[in-house]
């Protein structure tokens, strides 16, 4: 069993498992689809010059599902290590804003966030977290271009500083714990394996198996909000 009161500096990377107990569809459960589309179809940049209008329509379902979400006791759990550890990070692929919403203040979100839209052509960005938004597809106020979702789409590079953050916390820790996440992703899937190499442990919690169980030092078959309250008591009290 592993001591975590050792740990100094901790880590955490989130997935679309997290919020599955929040009742916000993954990509790869049959919920994650909407009409006949695969996500994959429909999160790109060139579904979006095709038919803005469509890759509205989703994203605007998807909002309205996930607005009805709210955080659960893993979010929960996650803004009271921030608060109790005086070293750590959070990095999530999810776009949802939940662990914001959890009360966590410092997070890295790589794929970016469902509540944001941004000008096509000044790159500006606001929040909107209206549902339904009022008129598909959304225009620029200023300027009147198109509006899209502030995410990252599938084959669209990460936000270089996000990226480089994570990647110096992943390789600065001394245990990272991934949660909720089919460790499949590129560049998020890396991460694990940039912690292991500098001497990291790895915790992992997933109900199902994933590539990276075979790496991990201690693997959670747990749901997240089972097991990160259960692991965080521990963690405090040995
Ligand atoms: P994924 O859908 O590929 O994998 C989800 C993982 O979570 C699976 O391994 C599954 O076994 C696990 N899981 C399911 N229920 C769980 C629970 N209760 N507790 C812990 N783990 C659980 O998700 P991914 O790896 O995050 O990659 C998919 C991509 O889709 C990401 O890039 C992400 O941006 C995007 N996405 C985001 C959201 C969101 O914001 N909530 C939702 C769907 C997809």
């Amino acid at each position: 069993m592993l001591n975590f009161g050792q740990f100094r500096r901790v880590t955490v990377l989130t997935g679309a498992g997290i919020s599955a107990e929040s009742g916000v569809p993954t990509f790869r459960g049959e919920d994650g689809l909407w009409r006949q589309y695969r996500p994959e179809e429909l999160a790109t940049p060139e579904a979006f010059a095709r038919d803005p209008r469509l890759v509205w329509e989703w994203y605007d379902w998807r909002r309205r599902l996930i607005g009805a979400c709210r955080p659960n006791r893993a979010h929960h759990t996650l803004a009271d290590m921030e608060a109790g550890l005086p070293d750590f990070t959070l990095i999530t692929q999810n776009v949802d804003g939940l662990h914001h919403m959890a009360g966590s203040r410092r997070v890295l979100e790589l794929h970016g966030n469902i509540w944001r839209l941004r000008c096509t052509r000044e790159g500006t960005t606001h929040e909107d977290r209206r549902t339904p938004l009022p008129d598909l597809p959304p225009h620029c106020a200023d300027c009147g271009a198109l509006l899209r979702p502030d995410v990252v789409w599938f084959g669209e590079s990460l936000p270089s500083e996000i990226l480089e953050a994570a990647f110096a916390a992943a390789a600065a820790c001394d245990v990272m714990l991934v949660v909720g996440t089919s460790a499949v992703v590129q560049p998020a899937a890396s991460l694990p394996l940039i912690a292991r190499q500098r001497g990291a442990a790895i915790v992992e919690v997933n109900p199902q198996a994933t590539p990276l169980s075979d790496f991990a030092d201690l693997v959670l078959r747990q749901p997240a909000a089972q097991a990160l309250p259960q692991l965080w008591e521990r963690w405090q009290h040995p």
